[in-house]
């Protein structure tokens, strides 16, 4: 019996099992004017309601001609990884395929709370219990297409949305546009996605692996932790840099405040050497994402006799030291 992977050319998918319906879109859906949900570089994505059940969708409309190429076969493969990963409750459902002449919609399951993007550059940033929710699930997400042969390659807070905001909901990981599959006989190499987001080995132009979202999740750790994004430079170059050359505060003030366990979540995922890093299912059995109740209380007389021998550590008494650059 084929796996997956036997179908796939250069890491893409080409069987799918949806109905591609050929009539109008707007036969069969109002789009709800006003703001778009989203906008990337060749895809609109907007609200709309199913005619025939009432119900809300989030519509993706994709060009299929990109820079003078035919992206169709892109866009079969995205709506194939969509299908596979029904089976995830943490991926967004795709219910319907449209196409038109010179696009492909996709009607996606409507994630009302937008992307938890917003949430980390406000001032309501998230708090350390609701990340550690939030992360879990995100992990569950992963670690399910992992098991699957697909890496996202794209794993960054836009990508990342929420079935309401507040109350804060659940996670649905959208926009598979970057994503491949890996079992694949020939290495994958050189997949770009967001500069803050990308691996070293895109960098250096090493085979891309699972691992290589297992960065991403480290990055989206620091910045949903923080509300900083870890390597963020002045220009492209500059990111490129401090990413290549693993340049990373663990000293921001923002950090600091958190369960220590949380700055080893994150530095068993920000590793040079994609073989080091933790695996999404490594992930969830980290301490950091353990129920409060599965921690073992530590015993009164242990803990006062811990804090009265404790010395202060080297690294936290020099304030604010930038010993970068
Ligand atoms: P692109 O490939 O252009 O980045 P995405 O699939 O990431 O396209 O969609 C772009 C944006 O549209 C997302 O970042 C998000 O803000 C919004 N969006 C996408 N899908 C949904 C959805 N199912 N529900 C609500 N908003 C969505
Ligand atoms: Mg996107």
């Amino acid at each position: 019996e084929p796996s997956p992977a036997a179908r796939s050319v250069g890491g893409l998918l080409s069987d799918i099992q949806s109905t591609i319906m050929q009539q109008p879109f707007t036969d069969n859906y109002s789009i709800i004017p006003g703001k778009e949900l989203g906008r990337g570089k060749f895809a609109v994505v907007r609200k709309c309601v199913e005619k025939s059940s009432g119900h809300e969708y989030a519509a993706k409309f994709m060009r299929k001609r990109r820079k003078g190429k035919d992206c169709r076969t892109e866009i079969i493969h995205e709506i194939a990884v969509l299908e596979m990963a029904t089976a995830s409750t943490r991926v967004i459902n795709l219910h319907q395929v449209y196409e038109m002449a010179s696009e492909m919609v996709l009607v996606l399951e409507y994630a009302a709370g937008g992307e938890i993007f917003n949430q980390c550059v406000s001032d309501e940033a998230f708090s350390e219990e609701d990340v550690k929710r939030l992360m879990r699930q995100i992990l569950e997400g992963v670690s399910f297409l992992h098991q699957n042969n697909v890496v996202h390659l794209d794993l960054k807070p836009q990508n990342i949305l929420l079935t309401s905001s507040s109350p804060l909901g659940d996670i649905k990981i959208v926009d598979f546009g970057l994503s491949r599959m890996v079992s694949s006989q020939q290495e994958l190499r050189e997949i770009m996605g967001t500069p803050e987001y990308v691996a070293p080995e895109i960098l250096s132009y090493e085979p891309i692996s699972t691992a290589t979202d297992m960065w991403s999740m480290g990055v989206l750790a620091y910045v949903m932790l923080t509300g900083l994004s870890p390597f963020l430079g002045e220009d492209k170059q500059e990111t490129f840099l401090n990413i290549s050359q693993l340049n990373v505060s663990y000293q921001e003030e923002e950090l600091q405040q958190l369960d220590p366990a949380a700055l080893s979540f994150i530095q068993m995922l920000l590793c040079k050497r994609p073989q080091d890093r933790a695996t999404a299912e490594q992930c969830l059995q980290h301490p950091w994402l353990q129920a409060p109740e599965k921690i073992l209380p530590v015993k009164d007389q242990e803990a006062s006799t811990s804090i009265s021998t404790s010395e202060p550590q080297s690294s936290t008494t020099a304030a604010g030291d930038e010993e970068q650059e």
